[in-house]
């Protein structure tokens, strides 16, 4: 069905119709013909669209992501525009229709909430220490693109790779132009890696850290960077694990997680999702001691359970390891006779969720740890826009800072790439999102926005142990510490598809267990919450779960 009689400007399908089926859309009015589509039939899947938007949004309870944008209509003005900040946020270049301007201001509204040294300074016009201020953009992607930026720059940096233009090529395009080709002179790099001293062949071999409940897009970031985690380098060369179990795990840690080799494929973290600061201490010594460069990620509110690893108290416990094995600071050759001083280990924070609102929960006078660069050790930081703060699309902040690039130090005037963030094109709409929205909300505002959001959250929790003692299961309600999550047993697949739950399996003594979570976004309204609890309450809301069933870890490291 669908196919028959219609025109295709290529090849013709060679199965029948068989995508699923989505309630509300009739799948035959999207497809699309060489003719182009009736304007009527084009209206009438508009509607449906719409319609199905509309109806997902009104309980959409599952993921991080906040519905309710307050942009003025006028803002819809911009989509007449493509505007677009390719390139450098601090370098104009000639894209005109680009809002570099207002991203310029976001990122120092970030800096300053983050407490980075602001504004950016590209050179030493303005003080001697300029390489201290803050470098950062504005994210196409969300804080999977700022992951891969931070760690990519990570593994550089602590490879002890530095930029420089190459000189060479340029004199050759001189040189062949005068054969009567024309050349272009755009500046080539070239990457200059310092060598492998004998006394420590690890030297420049970053091993990465993270913890069981890190973000898939760590894990995929690995293998797109090629970086070790300290499990694969532990494997292939067959090091003893200095962790014994169960001694040196967060009680009720299940062996699952342990590999035969008796590994942890990640950091340990605790029930809450926080990272278990006494295995990574372990971890980090074994590793700093044979003198490979530590490159650690740490979560400021993790995906499933919202949780936030204490970044200050994992820092002052590593340092210590670090100073005794020369990788605080060390000095890196990169060139025969050129020197850069630099840290043997890079601190990413990966605060998709939480860095949007930390501050605001911290004024507030709640008790979460540190984690931004008011710690010197962190060394990047990212936080998606689209979460906690909404927006139509995708979009985020990378922000790190100028010393951490990978500029050469006697000649830093010799570099000028423009090419420094991940994509060439970038969504110059995203930037005018987040300042519009800063724009009409005070930090006073932000602040009771999130202490509503949690007041929220611990009720909810209450509402579901209530709702436990009423139908007499054990539902399995957890809430990490001022997260804005609350998880509970898997419910069936009718409220999973109605509230957009998200699920997570997690091994619990042994046993499987499928839970389903909510996120209390500023979107998400009493009336939702009190409407997901009436059907949580309906016979047939908790299916049975076959709990001895083997979880297959989406983690991709080849082993379950
Ligand atoms: C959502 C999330 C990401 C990825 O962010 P996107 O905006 O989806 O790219 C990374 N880390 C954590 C902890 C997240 O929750």
């Amino acid at each position: 069905m669908g196919y028959d009689g219609k025109n295709y400007p290529g090849t013709k399908p060679s199965t029948p119709f068989h995508y699923s089926n989505v309630e509300g859309i009739n799948a035959e009015d999207l497809i699309l013909t060489s003719e182009g589509l009736p304007e009527k039939q084009i209206e009438r899947a508009l509607q449906q669209i719409l319609a199905y938007e509309s109806r997902q949004k009104t309980n959409f309870l599952g993921y991080q992501a906040n519905q309710q944008f307050d942009f003025k209509p006028d803002l819809s003005e911009y989509l007449k525009y493509h505007v677009n900040n390719i390139g450098d946020p601090f370098q104009s270049g000639n894209f005109t229709v680009n809002s570099k301007f207002v991203e310029r201001a976001v990122l120092d509204y970030f800096a300053s909430l983050w407490h980075a040294r602001w504004p950016y300074e590209k050179d030493s016009t303005f003080s001697a220490d300029w390489r201290e201020s803050y470098w950062g953009y504005v994210l196409s992607m969300g804080s999977s693109e700022g992951n891969l930026y931070g760690l990519w720059n990570a593994r550089d940096y602590l490879q002890g790779k530095t930029l420089v233009v190459d000189e060479a090529v340029k004199e050759r395009k001189i040189k062949a132009s005068e054969d009567g080709m024309k050349l272009s002179a755009t500046p080539r790099y070239k990457i200059l890696k310092p060598k492998v001293h004998k006394n420590n062949e690890n030297a420049y071999t970053p091993i990465c850290f993270y913890s069981l409940d890190t973000h898939y897009s760590i894990i995929k970031n690995m293998r797109i960077l090629e970086i070790a985690t300290f499990f694969e380098e532990a494997s292939n060369k067959e090091y003893k694990c200095p962790l014994n179990y169960p001694d040196d795990y967060p009680s009720n840690y299940s062996q699952q997680y342990i590999a035969d080799n008796k590994w942890p494929t990640e950091v340990p973290s605790d029930d809450n999702g926080i990272l278990f600061i006494p295995a990574l201490i372990k971890l980090v010594k074994f590793f700093a001691e044979k003198g490979y460069p530590i490159l650690l990620n740490l979560n400021f509110g993790t995906t499933f359970k919202g949780a936030y690893d204490d970044v200050e108290k994992i820092i002052s416990a590593i340092i210590p390891i670090l100073k005794k094995n020369e990788l605080y600071e060390r000095k890196v050759e990169y060139a025969p006779g050129k020197f850069d001083t630099r840290n043997g280990f890079w601190i990413h924070v990966d605060g998709a969720l939480g860095a949007a609102y930390a501050p605001f929960l911290k004024k507030r006078g709640i008790n979460i740890p540190n984690f931004d660069f008011s710690l010197p050790d962190v060394h990047s930081l990212t936080m998606s826009g689209h979460k906690w703060i909404g927006a139509p699309w995708p979009c985020g902040i990378f922000m790190s800072k100028v010393k951490y690039q990978l500029l050469p130090v006697d000649n830093p005037a010799y570099i000028g790439a423009s090419d420094t963030t991940f994509s060439g094109s970038r969504n110059g709409l995203s930037a005018l999102i987040l300042w519009d929205f800063i724009a009409r909300n005070s930090v006073e505002k932000l602040v009771s926005r999130i202490s509503t959001d949690l007041k929220k959250a611990k009720k909810f929790v209450n509402d579901l142990e209530r709702l436990k003692a009423q139908i007499g299961i054990d539902i399995w309600i957890e809430h990490s510490a001022n997260s804005l999550t609350v998880r509970f047993k898997q419910a069936n697949p009718d409220i999973v598809f109605k509230y957009s739950l998200s699920g997570e399996d997690l091994y619990v003594n042994g046993q499987s267990r499928n839970y389903s979570h909510i996120y209390i976004m500023p979107s998400v309204t009493d009336k939702m919450l009190k409407r997901l609890l009436d059907d949580l309450s309906k016979p047939g809301a908790f299916p049975e779960q076959d709990v001895t069933r083997d979880i297959v870890t989406g983690h991709g490291l080849g082993f379950k």
